[in-house]
């Protein structure tokens, strides 16, 4: 107590670390250190059930949900969390989907964490389109069709009125253009790249709940994704893959082949 308040405690830190796309093998080893290790673990939505039950039965785990349209913990609240925890003296994990710097608001609890004074490190994961891609049989390059990959947020700041993204531009890049928070959307993004001279007949491919049991996959065309995919039920979490390669799932198709029938949907 008197240590307390002379501030005396030892310094707690906090990683921020990517829990991945969903199959709990994914998980990195030092992600896995770190959190049976925590003293506190401040999750996502995210985040596999699995990959929490490594915690310590004795450690806080505080959840911070940030599911789309549904209940958003501010920003600055789950900031003030990690800080008041650290500060306390605990050793925080800050556990997020995938990779903490991809579409994650990594970046800015990094930046509370050194406006703070709070010693941190960083934990990459394997981030959503590259699982949901490789899963779904998609090499996100290849030789034959494509030498880039730009990974997108189809959602933005829900507070900007309109898109800061000219889709009209990525339709000229040759590139694999990957969609996080696509979904909403799709109609829009996906009129605005053939606007911008993306073929209509381009193949796209939607992943949902990509890694996890309820892995789905669908393989259509640029022209059709928006209508197809509403049709079939696809939804958040989904990655959309647009580009020459998502054809490839055709024959590349590995992980929904391999599940027993009575898991597909
Ligand atoms: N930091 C995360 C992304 C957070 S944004 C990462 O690196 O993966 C949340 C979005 O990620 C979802 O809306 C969806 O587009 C995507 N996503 C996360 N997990 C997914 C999964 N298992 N399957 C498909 N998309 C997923």
């Amino acid at each position: 107590m008197i240590a307390e308040a002379l501030n005396l405690t030892t310094p707690g830190r906090v990683a921020l670390v990517g829990a991945g796309p969903g199959d709990p093998e994914l998980l990195t080893l030092k992600a896995h250190r770190l959190i049976r290790a925590a003293d506190a673990v401040v999750y996502d939505y995210l985040v596999a059930a699995e990959i929490l039950a490594l915690a310590r039965a004795d450690a806080e785990k505080i959840f911070v949900g940030k599911k789309g349209g549904g209940f958003c913990t501010p920003q600055a609240d789950i900031e003030a969390v990690l800080v008041r925890l650290a500060r306390a003296g605990k050793t925080v994990v800050r556990l997020k989907g995938g990779d903490p710097y991809m579409f994650g608001r990594g970046g800015e609890e990094a930046e509370a964490l050194v406006a703070a004074g709070i010693p941190f490190e960083v934990v990459p994961g394997v981030t959503a389109a590259i699982a949901g891609a490789a899963y779904a049989g998609i090499p996100l390059t290849h030789r034959a069709y494509a030498s880039g990959v730009v990974f997108l947020t189809g959602h933005e700041d829900p507070a900007k009125p309109d898109s800061s993204i000219h889709w009209e531009d990525y339709a000229k890049l040759g590139a694999t253009l990957c969609l996080y928070m696509g979904m909403k959307n799709l109609e829009t993004i996906t009129r605005r790249l053939q606007s911008g001279g993306l073929s209509p007949e381009t193949p796209v491919a939607v992943i949902q709940s990509a890694t996890t049991g309820q892995h789905r996959q669908l393989l259509t065309t640029l022209a059709r994704v928006a209508l197809e995919s509403e049709h079939a039920g696809f939804g958040a979490p989904a990655i959309v893959v647009i580009g020459e390669v998502a054809a490839l799932s055709e024959k590349l198709a590995w992980f929904e082949a391999a599940r027993p029938a009575a898991l597909a949907p």
